[in-house]
Order: structure tokens, then C-alpha cells, then sequence
């Protein structure tokens, strides 16, 4: 058996003539930058979540980006985030000369835990940035309450966690402005680079549009320094047409992981691996299926041999990256996340992956356990 880990091809298929159909009307119209079709996915966009302002940009960094900047982040103001997350959370904060302080994760969620927020805020803290990792939020209630307690802002990074809830609200909602991202792999994917900002707050969503075309106000007439950073129409063509299904792909993958569940339960009881938690307030898009095992790399390259890919989703704590040598982390300093960075392992996630494909991989999972 081959196993596809997202399914990309079979996910165009699945609407390939209203897709390629609206592709071509919007190459024919020549309008190839803002307008119409972005404004209209943006509409789309507000709907979905139930509310705000939804500002499309170039990606889920640029997102983050425009977050920070949207919010006034300079120069060495410190930013709260997680070490277990991709690096543009941490990098776009250092990109406006800011600094992350990184917080240790909890091992249930894999997301910042707020227990340990309040030991490292300092005069300097302006922000919480958490992360929704692998499609779940984090505790936005506890995050929320300490943002307000200490008078400093909550951004939350969705770019894995696009329609997923928290007390049945959509996490673009939670919090003074969400991102999110439309990379191919993200659950609701375009065909190239993409990603949004949302907020519900009116001006940081207009300084944020602004911002996100060089801070114009007006053709030429420039209000704020800003980036150009804008989703091509095309994208925003494709993407409306995706948002359409989305709700179902969400459940077909909820779906996914309900099957992962039965299965490895079926095969291998609750022994010598770690499935994913969704809290009772919160759902999950389920981005990535991640499970925690021992002797990760050894049991990729066994289901590598049986067709099965396997992604490691982080495999070395951002504040053990050379590049952030300068932030003085060591080894140690977050357990947790060195825990989740030597023993995580995504398996294969789509909304198309078969039960009898999800059957083959925890079968051969018991099976490389029974060797050792
Ligand atoms: C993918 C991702 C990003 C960046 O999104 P891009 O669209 O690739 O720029 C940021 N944060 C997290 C947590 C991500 O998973």
C-alpha cells in the first residue's frame, strides 16, 4: 500500500471543474491584484468565523507580521510564545527587532502553558503570541485572563488551526487579532502562498489593510510604513471556492482521527504510545495527526519501508536554533518541549484517507512495537 500524508492531488480532484473553471474566469479578467475576488473571499472569510474582520495577506508569516506591526511591536519589546511551534511564530517577532520569550508548552496540547506565563512577564512584555498547534488552541480562556490581568495583548498564531473552536467560538475570534495561513498543506490550502489576520476590533483591522499595502490610505498617499504583502487574487478565486467545503473536509478529518483512535486502541491497547487530546471546550481541524512514541526514527524508517510517510512536527525546540543563540536558551530550559521534540511524530492526515489506510498504519505501529 502507498500512502499519500496530504493528499493534495485528490483534494483537487474533488472540485477540479469548479476550481479550473473559476481559475480561468479570473486569469481572463486580467484583474490579478485586490479587488473583487479578494474582497468577496474576505466577506466569505467573516461569515465562516462568525464575525470581525478578515484582512488576506501573502502568508501565515506575513499574517504574524502584520499582526505585530498592526499592534505597534518595535524594538525590544518582549513577546511571550512558544519554543514547539514553526519558526516564522518567533521569527517575525524578531524581525521587527522585538524579542520572544519563550514559555514551556504542556504535553497535553502541545500549545504555551499559561500556568508559566506570569514568571517571565516583565515592564517590557507587550504581548502574548500563542499557537493553535496542529489544529487545536490552546486554553484561551486562562491566556486571555492573564492578557487582561497585566494589560497586554493576545495574538493568537492559527496557521495549523483554521475553524477550530474554543467554547464554540472559532479561535480567529479569541483574542485582540488571530492569523492564520493558506499554505497547500495548511486544512484549508490554496495553490501557492497565502494567509489572513482577523480581528474584531474595527481600527486594528483597518491600520492592519493598510499596512498590509505599504500603509496607504489613499493611491500614493502613504499613513503608516508598511509592507506589501497582499494575497493575489487568484489565490482568493481558489480559496472561495475551497471555503465552500471546508466545514465537511473538517469533518472528514475529525473523521480521520476518530478511526487513528479506534484502531490503534483495537491493535495495541494504550501501550507505549501517546494519541492526541482534544480538551472538552475546544475541537480540533486536526492539520496534523501527532501521536508521541520512543524510538521515533527508527519507526519512520520502518514505515517508510511500508510506504507509509511519517512528518516530525518540530523536531528541535526554537530556542535551541542557531538562529536564536543570541535569545541564551540551553538545552533544558523547557522540558516539556524537548520531551514533545524527540518523541512527537505526525502520521498521515487528509480528509481522504481511506480506513483501511488508517487501518495498515496502526497495524504496522503495533507491529514495530511488538520488536521492541
Ligand atoms: C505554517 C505556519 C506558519 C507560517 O505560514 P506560511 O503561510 O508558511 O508563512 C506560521 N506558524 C505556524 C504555527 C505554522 O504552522
Amino acid at each position: 500500500m502507498l500512502i499519500d500524508y496530504a493528499n493534495l492531488k485528490k483534494a483537487h480532484a474533488m472540485r477540479q471543474k469548479e476550481i479550473e473553471k473559476a481559475i480561468l474566469q479570473t486569469v481572463r479578467e486580467a484583474h490579478y491584484i485586490m479587488g473583487d475576488k479578494v474582497y468577496r473571499f474576505e466577506k466569505k472569510l467573516v461569515e465562516f468565523i462568525g464575525g470581525g474582520y478578515a484582512i488576506t495577506c501573502s502568508s501565515g508569516s506575513s499574517a504574524i507580521l502584520l499582526a505585530l506591526m498592526g499592534l505597534g511591536i518595535q524594538r525590544d519589546d518582549e513577546i511571550i510564545t512558544t519554543p514547539f511551534t514553526f519558526i516564522a511564530t518567533a521569527e517575525m517577532i524578531a524581525l521587527l527587532g522585538a524579542k520572544p520569550v519563550f514559555v514551556d508548552i504542556n504535553l497535553d496540547d502541545y500549545n504555551i502553558n499559561g500556568d508559566l506565563i506570569e514568571q517571565s512577564l516583565t515592564e517590557k512584555t507587550r504581548a502574548i503570541l500563542a499557537v493553535s498547534l496542529y489544529g487545536q488552541p490552546p486554553d484561551l480562556k486562562k491566556l486571555e485572563k492573564i492578557a487582561q490581568k497585566h494589560g497586554i495583548k493576545l495574538i493568537i498564531d492559527g496557521a495549523q488551526s483554521f475553524g477550530a473552536e474554543f467554547e464554540e467560538k472559532k479561535d480567529s475570534l479569541w483574542g485582540d487579532v488571530a492569523t492564520t495561513s493558506f499554505f497547500p498543506a495548511k486544512p484549508l490550502g490554496c495553490y501557492g502562498d497565502g494567509g489572513a489576520v482577523f480581528s474584531t476590533n474595527e481600527c486594528l483591522a483597518q491600520k492592519i489593510a493598510s499596512l498590509r499595502v505599504h500603509g496607504q490610505e489613499g493611491r500614493y498617499i502613504h499613513k503608516y510604513q508598511g509592507i506589501g504583502a497582499r494575497l493575489d487574487a487568484l489565490q482568493a478565486t481558489i480559496l472561495k471556492v475551497k471555503l465552500k467545503y471546508f466545514s465537511e473536509e473538517i469533518g472528514l478529518r475529525n473523521i480521520v482521527a476518530q478511526n487513528y483512535k479506534k484502531y490503534f486502541h483495537k491493535y495495541m491497547g494504550d501501550k507505549k504510545i501517546i494519541l492526541p487530546k482534544i480538551a472538552h471546550e475546544r475541537t480540533s481541524v486536526f492539520a496534523q495527526y501527532t501521536i508521541r512514541v520512543k524510538e521515533r526514527e527508527k519507526l519512520r524508517d520502518f514505515l517508510k519501508k511500508k510506504g507509509i510517510p511519517s512528518s516530525v512536527h518540530y523536531p528541535l525546540g526554537l530556542h535551541l536554533q542557531e538562529c536564536f543563540k543570541d535569545l541564551g536558551y540551553k538545552k533544558g530550559d523547557f522540558p516539556c518541549t524537548e520531551i514533545a521534540s524527540d518523541e512527537v511524530l505526525s502520521l498521515p492526515m487528509n480528509p481522504y484517507l481511506k480506513k483501511k489506510q488508517i487501518e495498515y498504519i496502526c497495524k504496522n505501529i503495533a507491529a514495530f512495537n511488538e520488536h521492541i
